[in-house]
């Protein structure tokens, strides 16, 4: 219970204050691993979008008037406590999440790695003077904050995917208005609490906690004092918050679903070609948009990865996050289960074999066991839906162009990863693949350091590196006369 758990904010924050919502409404915050209530929150609706907003409004130029030196020392200091406080923070993670406490302090790291990141890229905001073809004017060219940005972040991380967002967003000038996902809304909290203590000035960063996403999303979409929206989720509410944002043509990012291809040629080292696949596959129980989706083998080693694979798979320590050694949670919910059941049970009844798991976990009632299923073919459901659980499908395949083609077949394009050790093929294969990223014997990719985004229907923008400081810059051209 929430005794056991560290102080953190159950409030939305909102111009500098922890308030609640106009109507007084909460809701619950629950532990997937045990269902056990841990929080009760602030739903907020229309009423605190709209004061979030005008927050954000009015702390917009102030904030923007700053050095990038100054700025960056505030994000700099937030960093800092969040990686002081780093075991508490996981914990809280994992209470909300359900992830290995492991990889709650991971993430953690991770996300506080944007903040440092981005504090030491806001520096870097150049401009340029351009020879213009006239000889008494020249062409200049600055960048400028794109003002009020909106957030909207899922469960699946956090704490990272919300401070990817904040970090760039802040460290280039602007204000942000964040709504993290109802199942997961007490990380949030606890880094705006850290955002106050590292000197994050009021109104400049704020938290609208809700279970009313349409409501919410609809009130930050409409607003013309909102000139971005940045979002990580489904494609369906990508989509949908892209129609909206039409009507006032707001920038957007927008990080998307995924249906990763994870391509293992005859060739690739096999022991690493496991290990990428573990970490791939298995991170977050299978919750992550860049998770292998589809494990295209080619025949020649097809046996031997799969017994391979099967047999690390079954001995995953499945269970509580909180547990010794656990390398394996709960699914975020019951829809998350019931899909991972319909996905593995229409593999079956289509005629693939279940090598490992295949089954709910007795650990409890929203634990899944890993499993490995081989005879996959790329028509079946769990091929073509994104899995979002710890299911790895074995799909065979005999050459480079045929697998080049099975792996563009989607409308996804986030990430895609390939095990050989054929420099040519690796080039060939790596540019060949229509994806934002691509993993060359590699099964985790993510860093403060890179491009994360995707194409296609799996969205647009970049997160991390240098490009993700441009996703929140506008470009002015001024022209300088009378010389
Ligand atoms: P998932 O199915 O993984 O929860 P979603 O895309 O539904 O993915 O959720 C990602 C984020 O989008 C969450 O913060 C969620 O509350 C929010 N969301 C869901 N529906 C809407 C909506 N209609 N408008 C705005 N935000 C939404």
């Amino acid at each position: 219970m929430l005794a056991t758990l560290p102080a953190c904010p159950t409030q939305a924050y909102i111009g500098g204050h922890w308030c609640d919502a106009e109507d007084g409404r909460r809701f619950d915050v629950t532990n997937p691993a045990t269902g056990a209530v841990i929080a009760s929150v602030a739903d907020c609706g229309v009423t605190e979008t709209r004061a979030a907003i005008a927050a954000a409004k009015a702390a917009q130029a102030g904030w923007a008037a700053l050095p990038a030196g100054p700025r960056g020392a505030i994000l700099r200091r937030w960093r800092d406590l969040m990686v002081e406080r780093a075991d508490e923070l996981a914990l809280i993670l994992t209470r909300e999440n359900g992830k290995p406490l492991t990889e709650a302090r991971g993430e953690i790291l991770y996300g506080a790695s944007y903040l440092e990141w981005f504090a030491e890229e806001a520096k870097r905001i150049y401009g340029e003077i351009i020879p213009s073809a006239s000889a008494n004017n020249r062409i200049l060219v600055t960048k400028q904050p794109v003002g009020v940005c909106a957030a909207i972040t899922p469960w699946n991380f956090p704490n990272a995917m919300l401070m990817r967002k904040a970090a760039a967003a802040l460290a280039a000038g602007c204000t942000m208005v964040a709504k993290p996902a109802a199942e997961t809304p007490l990380s949030a909290l606890i880094a705006a609490q850290l955002g106050i203590e590292a000197g994050v000035p009021a109104g400049v960063f704020n938290i609208v906690t809700s279970t009313r996403a349409a409501e919410v999303g609809g009130e930050l979409t409409a607003s013309p004092d909102v000139r971005k929206i940045t979002f990580t989720g489904s494609t369906a509410v990508g989509r949908l918050l892209l129609q909206q944002s039409a009507a006032t043509v707001k920038k957007a990012s927008m990080e998307l679903g995924g249906n990763a291809p994870f391509i293992v040629f005859d060739d690739a080292d096999l022991d690493a070609a496991i290990e990428g696949a573990m970490a791939s596959k298995f991170r977050n129980a299978g919750q992550t948009c860049v998770c292998a989706n589809r494990m295209f083998v080619q025949s020649g080693i097809m046996p031997e990865f799969a017994r391979r694979l099967a047999a690390r798979v079954a001995a995953l320590k499945v269970g509580d996050g909180e547990m010794a050694g656990c390398e394996v949670g709960p699914l975020i919910n019951e829809a998350g289960f019931a899909k991972t059941e319909r996905l593995v049970a229409e593999a079956r009844e289509a005629g693939a074999r279940v090598l490992a798991g295949g089954a709910r976990h007795a650990a409890g009632e929203l634990f899944y066991q890993p499993t490995v299923i081989e005879g996959v073919t790329p028509e079946m459901s769990v091929a073509q839906e994104e899995i979002f659980g710890p299911v790895a499908p074995l799909i065979g395949f005999k050459t480079e162009a045929e697998v080049i083609a099975l792996a563009n077949d989607t409308i996804y394009g986030l990430a895609a990863y390939l095990f050989t050790r054929d420099l040519g093929r690796a080039w060939r294969v790596g540019e060949a693949l229509e994806y934002g990223m691509v993993g060359i014997n590699e099964g985790i990719m993510s860093s403060a350091a890179a491009p994360f985004g995707g194409v296609k229907q799996s969205g647009f923008g970049r997160e991390g590196s240098r490009q993700g400081l441009e996703d929140y810059l506008d470009t002015k051209y001024m022209l300088m006369g009378g010389l």
